[in-house]
């Protein structure tokens, strides 16, 4: 099978450390024109893909990533879905893995490459890892298959030669180029000397369906991560915090929380008021097995429903997308369980 290598890709830079250089008054890393900085760069005018680039009007430190933010990309994709046979996003590696989460429940039956990517230095220093990742991510953008369509029609992140299924990936280093993983998803693709990508474990749309993008992202939630010793009182301050939706609860292994009565009376009582409660656990890799002991089995008494294998970033930026969507407990209960866009595995 011949893999062609042409078409359009529209640059999105939204900020990061790829784009930025040190600022002569701090000496702290700030945000520069990429635009202007890539076409200084002889590899760009090589990459025989067409490239525009759409840069933020006030490029970030993806720290100050927003739901607002969200939107303006998926606005920004949206309305220029058909100029383009690929997206890439430049994005900073701290909050990348929300937003690509984030993207894959808003682009609702997206049948392009959306592929996030970014660097641990800046670009134009001369040990970056910023160019390799932008210049594979531009190529996996433009991949089609035999049929002429896109390799890759899901949202990604690519860095350090591995592909990842976006809403599956977690930031795991804060120094190492090898800065993101899917433990609980096999890559979508390792580039070497070639780009092998695996075919069978690649989203594939209905490409005669039409991109639905979605806006409304419903904040009104929580991440809360047991530990041995915690206090009642820290436990119910946050699950009676005012308009409170849900709860993304960071458990012990396979889904266990300590067997105190009063744990499972708040979480009982939030579950009374309609607080979506959600197990994750605290483990890198793995899933959730509320049965297995006493821990867990107690949690699915309270009314904490399972999060599977998900990522923290994942069931955060799943509420969220389905909070803001639905009113209905139920409902959000419901999706929680299923897998929208290979965010979770259900058997
Ligand atoms: N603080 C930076 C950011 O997330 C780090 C990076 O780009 O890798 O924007």
């Amino acid at each position: 099978m011949t893999h062609k290598r042409t078409g359009r890709v529209l640059l999105i830079y939204t900020g990061g450390t790829i784009g930025m250089g040190i600022s002569p008054a701090t000496g702290a890393l700030e945000p520069l024109d990429f635009a202007h900085l890539i076409t200084q760069m002889p590899e760009f005018a090589a990459i025989p893909t067409g490239i525009d680039v759409h840069p933020f009007d006030a490029p970030i430190d993806s720290s100050d990533m927003t739901p607002e933010r969200w939107a303006q990309i998926v606005q920004i994709i949206t309305g220029l879905y058909d100029n383009y046979d690929g997206f890439v996003v430049l994005h900073g590696t701290d909050t990348m893995a929300f937003t690509a989460a984030a993207l894959s429940f808003m682009l609702e039956n997206l049948t392009k490459p959306v592929v996030l990517t970014g660097s641990q230095l800046p670009i134009n220093q001369l040990r970056t890892d910023g160019k390799e990742n932008l210049i594979t991510s531009i190529e996996i953008a433009a991949a089609t298959d035999s049929h002429g369509h896109p390799r890759v029609p899901e949202v990604s992140i690519y860095f350090n030669g591995h592909l990842l299924r976006g809403n599956r990936s977690t930031k795991i280093n804060s120094e190492g180029f090898d800065a993101f993983e899917s433990f609980n998803c096999h890559h979508l693709a390792d580039a070497g000397v070639n780009i092998s990508y695996y075919d069978h474990h690649i989203l594939r749309p209905d490409f005669e369906r039409p991109l639905t993008p979605h806006f409304a992202m419903d904040t009104n939630l929580a991440v809360f991560t047991l530990f041995p010793g915690i206090k009642e009182a820290t436990v119910r301050a946050l699950l009676e915090t005012p308009g409170l939706r849900s709860v993304v609860l960071r458990t012990y292994g396979s889904g266990n929380a300590p067997q105190q009565p009063w744990l499972l009376d708040a979480l009982t009582e939030a579950n009374g008021r309609g607080i979506v409660m959600v197990n994750i656990t605290q483990c890198a890799a793995g899933t959730i097995e509320m049965a297995r002991y006493g821990g867990g089995f107690l949690l699915q008494h309270a009314g904490v429903i399972s999060g599977h294998d998900s990522t923290v970033e994942c069931a955060v930026a799943k509420l969220m997308h389905l909070q803001g969507h639905s009113t209905d407990t139920d409902f959000v209960r419901r999706q929680m369980s299923r897998a929208l866009c290979g965010e979770i595995t259900v058997a």
